[in-house]
């Protein structure tokens, strides 16, 4: 008799968990997936799909703008946000629908229900009340992250992102707190929607761990939009006054706002999963630890994206699970590259990276040239739009390989995944310079900086 009454019990089903329980089943595998809110997760719900959705809705507000420097004559428009909210809501629903019949159509089982370990190779589910418990072969925590706030007086009265999508009503005044990818792009959302927004950052500088030319230079833009972006600037306490919160700051000046929104990073979810129980091992922030092939402390247990807090972006837990799919069924070795990760951050204008800093790369490979061009792109020399594209390639002296692109510009997050792939293929800045560029587009500057 097969002790075991499936091969993969995946705990999660966002990004990284329905990746891996479609393909495992795919594969032949008996795949039971556990999902205790809706499935699709963070990126799908309350991350990047309805993060994208609301970043377009926000650059409207700078397209009807530059629209009159090209003749066009209109009458001032009106933003509704209940409208948008609404519209949201439906497309993420049928994501929902998409990513379940995904699963069901490669035969993977679903449980609606809180799952946590029982044992090495034990489930167990809550449904409806009822606990079931399963014998895997092999169980995958897929279970994510959460937003993580600070300890202050008021942190009832303020929101996270999870919460920010479905604020009601619209807030006229929202302050921010943080300087991380959320925050920047949250600030640049409701500005461009319409709310007066005070983005406060306890550092010297916005998104810290990317290039030093970056950073100074989405700060300027981002202040050009309208938001009041203030550098080493702490919250110390919220307090409600009048049907609007009252911020207090270190310094002692108080802000009037209509929210409040805690963008201080993310932690994993790993309470209620039973990982002491099982004797899962966590690092010193929570984050279960795993080795090259997702394998953590015990034998049979694996864990993938944001629980794992390595990068925490939707294709890397995608692409970890599908090597760890090959690894478990298909016999494979694919194994996930770490170094040469694209991003993109979607503030206005959004920001897209590859590969090394400057900093990073002076120090890891000493002799290093940079080429950088900062220019009016073509379409705000008639909007009378004053934003500036920055283009950045950073080079390795000794190999001639490019090792770091940076760009903040319309589009940059579009541009750079065409850039990252030659990047991971070796490109070296003769073969960027040997590529004949598409003319008139901003991404020709990459291959034409001498
Ligand atoms: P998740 O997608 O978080 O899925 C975990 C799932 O596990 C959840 O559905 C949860 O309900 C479920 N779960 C947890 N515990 C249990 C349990 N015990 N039993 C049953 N189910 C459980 N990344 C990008 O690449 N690009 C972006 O533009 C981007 N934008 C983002 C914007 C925001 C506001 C946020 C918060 C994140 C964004 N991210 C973005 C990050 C991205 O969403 C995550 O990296 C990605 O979702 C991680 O996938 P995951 O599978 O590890 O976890
Ligand atoms: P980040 O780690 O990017 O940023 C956290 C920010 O909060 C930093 O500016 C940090 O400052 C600040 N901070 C931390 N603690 C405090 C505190 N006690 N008081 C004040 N400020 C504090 O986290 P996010 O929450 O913005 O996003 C989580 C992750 O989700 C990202 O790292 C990214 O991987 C992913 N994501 C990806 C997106 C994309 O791909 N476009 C979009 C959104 C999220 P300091 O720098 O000084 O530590």
């Amino acid at each position: 008799m097969n002790e075991f009454d499936c091969d993969l019990f995946v705990i999660g089903g966002g990004s990284g968990g329905v990746r891996a329980a479609r393909m495992a089943a795919q594969r032949g595998a008996r795949v039971v997936l556990a999902e205790a809110a809706a499935l699709g997760g963070t990126c799908v719900n309350v991350g990047c799909i309805p993060k994208k959705l609301y970043s377009y809705a926000a650059e409207y507000s700078d397209h009807f703008a530059d629209a009159a420097g090209f003749g066009w004559e209109l009458d001032a428009p009106r933003f509704d946000w209940d409208t948008l909210k609404t519209r949201r809501a439906a497309e993420i629903s049928r994501l929902n629908g998409v990513y379940e019949h995904l699963l069901r159509t490669a035969g993977v089982r679903i449980e609606r229900g809180w799952a946590q370990l029982a044992g090495a190779h034990t489930v167990q589910v809550e449904l409806g009340g009822e606990l079931r418990r399963h014998r895997a072969r092999h169980i995958l925590l897929a279970t994510g992250g959460t937003p993580w706030v600070p300890d202050f007086p008021g942190r009832e009265l303020v929101i996270t992102s999870d919460q920010v999508f479905d604020l009601a009503p619209f807030p006229r005044r929202l302050v921010i707190v943080g300087g991380g990818y959320i925050a920047c792009e949250f600030a640049s959302i409701f500005q461009g929607l319409g709310a007066q927004v005070t983005q406060l950052v306890r550092g010297e500088q916005i998104l810290r761990g990317f290039d030093e030319d970056v950073r100074p230079f989405i700060a300027h833009e981002m202040r050009k939009h309208g938001v009041d972006l203030r550098l080493r600037s702490d919250l110390r306490s919220v307090v409600r006054a009048n049907g609007h919160l009252a911020v207090s700051l270190q310094d002692g000046e108080v802000l009037p706002a209509d929210a409040v929104l805690f963008a201080t990073g993310r932690s994993p979810n790993t309470a209620g999963l039973g990982l002491e129980a099982a004797r899962v091992r966590q690092d010193e922030h929570g984050a279960v630890e795993v080795d090259e092939h997702y394998r953590t402390s015990v034998p049979g247990i694996h864990a993938i994206g944001d629980l794992t807090a390595r990068v925490q972006l939707t294709p890397v837990a995608l692409a970890e699970a599908m090597a760890l799919v090959d690894h478990l069924f298909g016999g494979g070795t694919r194994s996930v590259g770490y170094e040469c990760i694209p991003t993109a951050v979607f503030t206005h204008p959004n920001i897209g990276t590859v590969g090394l800093t400057e900093s990073e790369a002076r120090e890891r490979l000493g002799a290093i040239a940079v080429f950088r061009t900062e220019f009016r792109p073509l379409r705000h020399t008639l909007s009378g739009s004053t934003e500036r594209t920055l283009m950045k390639l950073v080079v390795d002296c000794a190999s001639d390989r490019v090792v770091g692109l940076h760009m903040v510009g319309a589009e940059a997050g579009e541009i750079v995944q065409g850039f990252a792939v030659a990047m991971k293929a070796g490109a070296t800045k003769a073969v960027f310079d040997a590529t004949i560029g598409i003319h008139p587009t901003a991404a020709e500057e990459f291959v034409t900086m001498r």
